[in-house]
């Protein structure tokens, strides 16, 4: 049994769809369980609508409409101007004429899920209804029902063994009989409330489900060739791994090389599931295989680069050294406004850190801090992670830019730079 994940990029329109049934057409004889996320950029578009529902300004309806035109273009394209799906895309748009009439909840992730989470629900239904319409025989599941998390919106954490139990009870019936096709990034509370996973986290729901039952492998279905050292909107000349272990797949996803959600190797690993990343544009390619006992080659540099970083200063009041009891007062600090590190430094009267600007969060953290330490930032940074740097590859990347911060160790380098 097979498990795939299509990402957005490659369902971004009418012919992305048709594509991926010529990508399933090649495994006819195999049972098929298909992760699907949102199609194009519609998950940021449900980001802007519902932050300007949130923070109530006039854009709400015309972001909605632009959403839903989207959608509605690429049924027409597919299917003409009838079919039963038109209902069900329907149903779920109307859920957020619902949500927006009313004054927004005060739990901003909350809402954040109950709207953005719509992306997936009519992606999911458009490629299930383009499957059948091409007979193949594929069901529609909700992942809501599978997947189960805690209330942590925006960043649900998995109860696995009640997900494991729900996926072995019905998932392996249904695959004997079709394809199933399901939401990535999405799962559901025990008080049936929408939670998602965090952005680009329908690779982990993959991962979750080839765990669960099992499967041989796990395919993520690319733009890209197969995991390059580098991304190649940013750098020329990269080179693509034939095979990466998982150790070193998981170092490159924690630095946030955004070619897989850091989430989902580990549970691969610890299956001995192979993961291939492979470009959807020609599906007979080797493309990239994670899997045990691959032996790296690194022919030049892994370089991931993030955007829109903080770098963060922190000091006590009265200029005092920096404590371990300060450090852990910092620290609480940062985990309960669930703001995650990419990089620290300490020195006698300061603590740095590097972290992702993600504004509701870090205007918490500020204010949590601000109440014990006297606190300083700079924004709009780049945080650059080599692995396996040379001194040149370090000084190409920085090339004409201002390091605030660099940090090396024997297979790591990172810089702050402006
Ligand atoms: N649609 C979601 C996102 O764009 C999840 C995903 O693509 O994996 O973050
Ligand atoms: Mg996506």
């Amino acid at each position: 049994m097979l498990v795939f994940k299509f990402g957005g990029a490659s369902v971004k329109d009418a012919q992305g769809v048709i594509n991926l049934g010529k990508v399933i057409s090649n495994y006819r004889n195999e049972q098929l369980l298909v992760v699907v996320s949102a199609m194009g950029k519609t998950t940021n578009a449900l980001e802007k609508l519902t932050r300007a529902y949130f923070d109530g300004n006039g854009d709400v309806h015309n972001v909605f409409e632009e959403i839903k035109e989207y959608h509605y273009q690429i049924l027409h394209e597919l299917f003409g101007d009838h079919h039963p799906v038109f209902d069900e895309v329907a149903n779920n748009f109307v859920e957020i004429d619902w949500m927006i009439e009313d004054e927004p909840h005060d739990d901003y992730d909350f809402i954040y899920d109950q709207i953005v989470s719509i992306g997936e629900l009519v992606s999911t239904r458009i490629v299930n209804a383009w499957f059948n319409h091409q007979n193949f025989s594929s069901k529609w599941i909700d992942v809501r029902g599978y997947i189960h998390t805690d209330n942590t919106y925006r960043e649900g954490v998995v109860d696995w063994d009640k997900t494991c139990i729900s996926i072995k009870k019905d998932i392996p019936a249904l695959l004997s009989k079709s394809i199933v096709v399901t939401q990535g990034f999405l799962g559901g509370t025990s008080e049936n409330f929408t939670t998602t996973l965090g952005r680009e986290g329908s690779d982990y729901t993959a991962s979750i489900f080839a765990s669960c039952l099992g499967a041989e492998s796990v395919t993520t279905w690319k733009d890209v060739p197969g995991i390059l050292n580098a991304d190649p909107k940013l750098f020329a000349d990269t080179v693509k791994f034939e095979e990466l272990s998982y150790q070193e797949a998981i170092e490159m996803t924690y630095y946030g090389a955004s070619v897989i959600h850091p989430k989902t190797i580990k549970p691969l690993q610890n299956a001995n599931i192979p993961l291939l990343v492979k470009p959807f544009m020609e599906p007979t390619a080797a493309g990239t295989i994670i899997k045990e006992g691959a032996v790296n080659k690194f022919k030049k540099p892994v370089i991931i680069v993030k955007n829109n970083q903080v770098l963060i200063s922190i000091s006590a009041v009265d200029y005092s050294f920096i404590s371990e009891s300060h450090l852990s007062e910092i620290f609480a600090a940062f985990a309960k406004h669930q703001v995650k590190v990419n990089m620290m430094q300490t020195s006698a009267l300061s603590f740095s850190a590097c972290i992702d600007h993600i504004p509701e969060r870090f205007e918490r953290l500020l204010s949590t801090l601000k109440q014990k330490f006297k606190v300083k930032y700079n924004n709009d940074l780049k945080l650059i992670t080599l692995r396996h740097y040379t001194d040149v590859a370090l000084q190409d990347v920085t090339a004409g830019q201002s390091v605030l911060v660099k940090q090396t160790s024997r297979n790591t380098a990172q810089v702050v730079v402006k």
